[in-house]
């Protein structure tokens, strides 16, 4: 089998490596791939741009891909998926419409409603008028959200009603495009976050192990949002009872509503959920990809071959896959930016210790990075992402930590704190 992976981040490394895991994977190519994925055996970066859907069409197409797996949502959302099919290419990942759950915040709403998911109260506006005097009589805290792909930072939880109106100012003055055009205004929930990504051929749903994700750039959870700073899986305190509750009244329904709408999914369905002191599961959004950096710790504990459920996706034959086969093992990654990230930030600096960290029996998924020369250069915020496997988190936790001591950049920022919360817990 001959893929076609497209994305260069940690997650698109990561999704590399677990299908060439297979040796039914003969060729893996990487549009455009990183650093990481330019030194796996049996892969190939090519310099396609993961925005340019032409481009991927036509070296997919010449080279008889057998299957594209897409990373990121921003092709998605722009046709990718689309133009795949058209020319009858296997493709993992949604239809632009599919996408739709996604890259717009009022449409996932209103199918979220309709299909009765439990999700936050809210009210979808296209000015600022109406906005505006919807928040002063709701008052804070709420949430402020621009409708549209804003790589996480479309996302205001406002605390006062003037944080609020301040968002709405940002927005509907045209800080985000058109992906402020509308703006969903929520009601703030409470509870701990955690991600389920789910696959599905358009039938048949289902879910991967749960994973949490540390989005803060500061330790104890402090400062701005950012794509991502480490995350674990399993989390321990989701139970096979809850995991249940949110197949039955989230995932399936969504994937009904899909369906309902003549839409044929076949991909990641991701549910960012809040679940509540009570124990209830909320959606707060959803993705129509794999997450990032989630991915980099599911993927590792899967012990299915990830070509294997990839394909029954696409041949719409999840149902007679069986359950899926996971490691009994914890994995706990740690993402290792550039200094300044997620504002600006320097590039192409030489990187050194990925073998030595690797030796420690790590992973080292590349994220920004560039192998150029028998070297490897910083090329991005996210840098690299070091997972570690353990029978627990705290030997997972020191085993990552370890190999990140090992690795050296100039300016290299990451989290000390990766799972403190469940380490925390399983403390007391
Ligand atoms: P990302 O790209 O980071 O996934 P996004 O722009 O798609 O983010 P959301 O996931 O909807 O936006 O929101 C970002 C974050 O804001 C969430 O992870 C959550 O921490 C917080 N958040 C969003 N909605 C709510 C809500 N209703 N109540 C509390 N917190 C929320």
């Amino acid at each position: 089998v001959k893929v076609v992976v497209v994305g260069s981040g940690g997650r698109e490394h990561a999704i590399a490596w677990k299908l060439l895991d297979s040796p039914r994977v003969t060729q893996v190519y990487c549009l455009p791939g990183n650093g990481g994925t330019a030194c796996l055996e049996r892969c190939e970066n090519v310099a396609i741009e993961a925005t340019d859907l032409t481009g991927i069409g036509e070296f997919a197409k010449e080279n008889n891909a057998d299957l594209v797996v897409v990373g990121p949502e921003v092709p998605l959302a722009a046709g990718l998926g689309d133009r795949l099919q058209a020319l009858k290419i296997p493709v993992f990942g949604p239809s632009q419409a599919g996408a739709q759950i996604e890259a717009s915040k009022a449409w996932a709403k209103a199918l979220m409603e309709a299909a009765g998911i439990p999700t936050a109260k809210a009210a979808v506006f296209d000015n600022y008028g109406a906005a505006s005097r919807y928040v002063q009589a709701k008052g804070a805290p709420i949430v402020i959200k621009a409708d549209g792909l804003a790589a996480g930072k479309g996302v205001t939880v406002a605390a006062t009603e003037a944080a609020a109106i301040a968002a709405l100012e940002r927005i509907f003055g045209g800080e985000f495009g058109v992906a402020g055009q509308q703006v969903v205004v929520e009601s703030v929930l409470e509870g701990q976050e955690v991600s389920v990504l789910a696959v599905t051929d358009g039938k048949t749903i289902l879910p991967l192990l749960p994973a949490q994700d540390h989005k803060r750039i500061g330790e104890g959870d402090t400062g701005p949002n950012t794509g991502g700073m480490g995350v674990y899986a399993p989390v321990p305190w989701v139970t096979p009872e809850l995991m249940q509750r949110i197949q039955r009244t989230i995932l399936e329904p969504a994937l009904g509503a899909l369906q309902d709408r003549g839409i044929h999914y076949c991909g990641v369905l991701y549910a960012g959920l809040m679940v509540t002191p009570a124990g209830d599961p909320y959606v707060v959004e959803f993705n129509c990809r794999f997450g990032d950096p989630e991915t980099q710790v599911v993927l590792p504990l899967l012990e299915t071959p990830l070509i294997d459920v990839i394909l029954a996706c696409v041949e719409g034959r999840l149902a007679s896959l069986g359950a899926l086969q996971w490691r009994n093992e914890v994995a706990l990654c740690v993402v290792m930016a550039a200094g300044g990230y997620p504002g600006s930030y320097r590039k192409g600096d030489v990187i050194q210790g990925i073998p030595e960290a690797i030796a420690q029996g790590v992973l080292v998924f590349h994220a920004g990075t560039r192998w150029q020369e028998g070297q490897w250069y910083t090329n991005g915020g996210r840098v690299l992402n070091i997972t570690a496997l353990a029978p627990d988190f705290a030997t997972a936790q020191a085993k990552a930590y370890g190999a990140v001591n090992a690795i050296a950049f100039a300016d290299c920022y990451y989290r000390r704190d990766i799972g403190y919360r469940i380490l925390e817990s399983s403390a007391h």
